[in-house]
């Protein structure tokens, strides 16, 4: 009901509380009043009844005074008119019933329903009336004879009559109700009017304000009441939030002039970082390019200087003082050109332009090498240098090998230039158990100047060197570690060193490499299983690692750690007892050499192998130093491969010739004649030069490897020159102004197809050092890639693995040769002269652009139907083709020559398909002739 009332509106609800209040009111009103009826009715019906009584009772005294209880019996019958009376007695002085008259129930006599009343004294001298509930009453009047008490009446009476008599006025006060309600509704209409009214305009004004948000509006008073009061506090509410309102809007408007403002800055500050980027990027690429172009220039004055001394190193005229000379050209050039290469790798690094190179290779070999390259310089130092691989360190990994290479050589080659005595051992661990996403310990260790430790931590940063006196004893960039490290983490791995000065440093790194699955892993064939080889050497690690190596081998191992530890064991021992005895070059007490020659002087042993192990920079003895047997040397650190090979050499049955210093069995197997000069088996080379300097150095290196080298200034003259001459490898210049090398090959391979030529090697020259470069000249068309300056080894390198495919090329060709006529071709190179241009490729190059035309030409006339013209081409062809020796080839010209002069031209046609497929062969046949010639 409450609820129901809360949610009326308050018009309703000031109408709900008036007709309430106003239904109440009257119904208690009415309700009193009533009340006040009833009792006045009932106390004047009762009046009414003493009154009867009286006047009956005075009739009843006769009868009292002579006992005629008859009589008195009709009087009282009388009282029967009254239908209120019930019951009625007659008491005589004396207290006793005289008369009973029941009138209304006539079951019950008047006495009983008289003691219901319970009355105390029935003669008693007074009138009285009593009531029992609201309607039944008991009256007592006293029976007089002449001022005396004679008797009682009593009477029982129920006044229910006073209902009816208060019905009318029960209507009349419903009716009031009715009507006070109407009046009162009416009321409250007018009355709401008065009240709501000014709540009403307020609401309105309060919609107003909140869905216009117009705070200018205000509510109208009407009166100085409370709404009065609630208005005017409204309406301060109102002028109080159009002030913040006003406010508000000031400071928006000011806020956005200023968001204006600054965005207009923001937005000039991001033009012009725009603008700065661009900047950026453009300084970055003109960074790249400037990088790219100091590397040309550089390299190639480097080239000049490098390329001369090494030649000048080589001559055979200087005095030792001048070639000490050129040898320190060569050195300090050598250097130099480390430090351009570092701080180009630096470079490339800063600019994000360094990217990984990732291919399958052996991590043995690459540490080997590494290892390899600083052997001497750390062997003419007198260090010892270690190199730890165990066996089960699984080598067939992939990742970027030459980046690799760098780090470890750089470690090590830091390691050899700060330690002047000890050793320096470089160890190799699997980390990782998980056979493909495995993780790779390297460790170089040294014992020589070490680090302070508050300098271990910036060692990385770049130019960072541990002091200055460092840089005035040592030289160097300080930029070897920071690109270690760049690149360690690059591969995603970490870097670090723990040292302490005056002990030694140890710089380890772990990365993460794949290990290639498709490799198979170093298995050997067990030649050397359960052979006895006893191990003579000083160095406990160096034992400890040709130990690790012979086991692994299934070799039984003994050890001796000095020439008399040996010579004592060797004296408990029998001849035959070792199989190999593996001795160390330097040891000191007596040299490898001497002990072997004391082993080899007891009969027993007389005969032993011997695998002697050196340092690089010490050279093989005379053979009579080391008396009659088999003996190699190996020059330190032991590599795996080579020790196994040596030890299979050593053990095979046919006696063994002494093997070279450095050279293991099966290494170096290029290396050329006595005077250890190589000589190329490259004939005949194109070299494309434009700089004057680079053309003499390239020039005398070919010279050195035998080669014969003819110049091209320009990519033009080189394409003029490639157009009527055959050479075996073209040395192709990537940089020169106009035709550069990279369109000169282009052109030169699309010519190369349109004329079925076969595949001439070319190998790039460039002095870019940048990444992409070596992808530039494979697009270009280019075979081989030698980054300048190159030294004549390089060179000596890349002309041999064009010779290997140029053989290929050949051998391909030559079962072939059955297209060919010998004698005629004899006949052709029988007419060249000496001095005069190569005529064999005269006349290839002739029958070639006129062979192909003429072909051509064939295959028009006979899409066209036009026999003369086929006959005409075909009788061409057929007689060039003789001359060159392609007498198959001008049969089947002759063939077609005859089926056109019979106007067989469908012949023609058929014939026509089986011409050109021989064409392609003479003219590839004669291609490779001009090669091998
Ligand atoms: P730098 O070209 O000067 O050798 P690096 O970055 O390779 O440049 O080395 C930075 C510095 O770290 C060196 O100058 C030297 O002070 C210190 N350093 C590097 N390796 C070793 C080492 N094996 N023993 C002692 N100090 C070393």
């Amino acid at each position: 009901m409450m609820h129901w009332i809360s949610n009326l509106s308050l018009a309703a609800k000031l109408r709900v509380i008036v007709i309430y209040a106003a239904a109440v009111a009257l119904l208690v009103a009415s309700v009193l009043y009533m009340s006040g009826e009833v009792l006045s009715l009932r106390r004047s019906l009762a009046q009414h009844l003493v009154t009867l009584a009286t006047t009956v009772g005075a009739n009843t005294t006769a009868a009292l005074t002579f006992s005629d209880h008859a009589d008195a019996r009709n009087v009282l019958r009388s009282l029967r008119a009254d239908p209120s009376i019930q019951a009625v007695a007659l008491y005589d002085a004396s207290g006793k019933v005289f008369v009973d008259v029941p009138l209304g129930d006539e079951t019950a006599s008047a006495t009983e329903r008289l003691r219901a009343w319970d009355i105390e004294d029935p003669v008693n001298d007074t009138q009285t009336i009593r009531f029992g509930g609201l309607t039944r009453a008991h009256i007592q009047v006293p029976v007089r004879l002449n001022g005396e008490q004679v008797g009682t009446i009593h009477v029982d009476a129920d006044l229910a009559q006073i209902y009816s008599q208060l019905q009318s006025s029960l209507k009349s006060m419903l009716l009031g109700l009715l009507l006070a309600v109407i009046v009162a509704y009416v009321l409250s209409i007018r009355l709401q009017r008065g009240i709501l009214t000014p709540v009403s305009n307020l609401v309105l004004v309060a919609k107003n304000v909140r869905e216009n948000k117009n705070f200018a509006v205000r509510a109208h008073k009407q009166s100085d009441d409370e709404f009065g009061v609630l208005i005017d506090a409204f309406n301060e509410m109102l002028a109080e939030l159009e002030r913040r309102d006003l406010n508000l809007r000031f400071y928006q408007s000011e806020l956005e002039t200023r968001v204006r403002e600054r965005t207009g800055l923001l937005d000039k500050a991001v033009a012009e970082a725009q603008e700065a980027l661009g900047r950026a990027e453009s300084a970055s690429r003109a960074k790249s390019e400037f990088l790219a172009r100091m590397s040309h220039e550089i390299r190639t004055p480097m080239n000049g200087v490098l390329g001369m001394a090494e030649l000048l190193r080589h001559s055979t005229t200087l005095d030792d003082r001048q070639r000490r000379y050129a040898v320190t050209i060569h050195q300090s050039g050598s250097a130099l050109l480390d430090i351009i290469n570092d701080i180009l790798d630096f470079s490339k690094i800063e600019a994000g332009k360094l990217e990984l190179d990732i291919a399958p290779f052996s991590l043995r070999d690459i540490v080997e090498d590494a290892v390899d390259i600083l052997a001497e310089r750390a062997h003419s130092k007198g260090l010892e240098l270690i190199c730890d691989i165990p066996a089960q360190v699984e080598t067939a990994v992939s990742g970027d090998a030459q980046r690799l290479r760098q780090i470890i050589i750089n470690l090590i080659s830091n390691a050899v230039k700060f330690t002047e005595r000890g050793e320096i051992k470089i160890t190799v661990r699997h980390a990782g158990s998980d056979l493909l996403n495995s993780s790779f310990d390297f460790e170089v260790k040294d014992s020589g100047v070490g680090i302070k430790p508050e300098n271990c931590a910036n060692i990385f940063e770049s130019f960072a060197q541990e002091d200055s006196s460092t840089t005035r004893q040592y030289g160097g960039t300080g930029l070897g570690l920071a690109i270690c490290k760049q690149l360690v983490e690059l591969m995603g791995g970490r870097i670090g060193v723990v040292s302490s000065p005056g002990v030694g440093s140890t710089f380890s790194f772990s990365v993460p490499l794949a290990i290639d699955p498709t490799k198979v892993r170093d298995r050997r064939a067990p030649v050397l299983n359960r052979t006895r080889m006893l191990v003579v050497d000083d160095n406990t690690t160096n034992r400890e690692i040709v130990r690790h190596h012979l086991v692994s081998w299934g070799v039984l191992v003994t050890e001796a750690n000095s020439c008399r530890n040996a010579l004592e064991i060797l004296d408990k021992s029998f001849g035959g007892q070792f199989d190999v005895l593996i001795l160390d070059g330097q040891m000191p007490e007596m040299d490898g050499t001497a002990l072997a020659a004391a082993i080899r002087g007891r009969a027993e042993f007389a005969g032993v192998p011997v695998l002697m192990m050196n340092a690089v920079s010490a050279m093989a003895p005379a053979a009579s130093d080391v008396h009659d047997g088999p003996t190699a040397w190996l020059s330190k650190p032991i590599r795996r491969t080579q020790l196994h090979a040596c030890l299979c050499s050593l053990l095979a049955t046919e006696p063994l010739a002494t093997l070279g210093a450095t050279d293991a069995v099966g290494q170096g197997s290029n290396r050329a004649a006595a005077s250890g000069r190589k000589v190329s088996r490259i004939r005949r080379v194109l070299l494309v030069e434009d700089n004057p300097v680079n053309q003499e150095v390239a020039q005398a290196m070919l010279q050195e490897l035998g080669v014969e080298a003819v110049s091209a200034w320009s990519g033009e003259e080189a394409l003029e020159r490639l157009v009527v001459d055959r050479y075996e490898v073209v040395l192709l210049d990537c940089q020169m102004p106009k035709l550069d090398g990279y369109a000169t090959a282009t052109r030169f391979r699309e010519w190369e197809k349109e004329n079925s030529r076969s595949r001439t090697a070319i190998v790039a020259l460039t002095a870019n050092a940048l990444s992409g470069d070596d992808q530039k000249c494979f697009a270009a068309g280019m075979d081989y890639y030698l980054s300048k300056p190159f030294t004549s080894d390089q060179l000596y390198q890349v002309l041999e693995s064009c010779r290997s495919d140029t053989t290929e090329a050949v051998a391909e060709i030559k079962n072939d040769n059955a297209v060919l006529d010998q004698q005629a071709l004899a006949r052709i190179r029988a007419l060249h002269r000496a001095g005069s241009p190569n005529f064999f490729a005269k006349v290839v190059g002739l029958y070639y652009t006129s062979s192909l035309a003429l072909a051509e030409a064939m295959r028009t006339a006979v899409a066209a139907d036009d026999a003369a013209g086929i006959r005409q081409a075909a009788h061409s062809l057929k007689s060039s083709s003789a001359n060159v020796g392609a007498m198959v080839f001008a049969e089947l010209c002759k063939d077609v020559e005859v089926a056109a002069e019979e106007g067989n031209l469908d012949s023609a046609r058929v014939l026509l398909d089986k011409l050109l497929a021989e064409h392609k062969q003479v003219l590839q046949a004669l291609d490779a002739q001009n090669i091998a010639a």
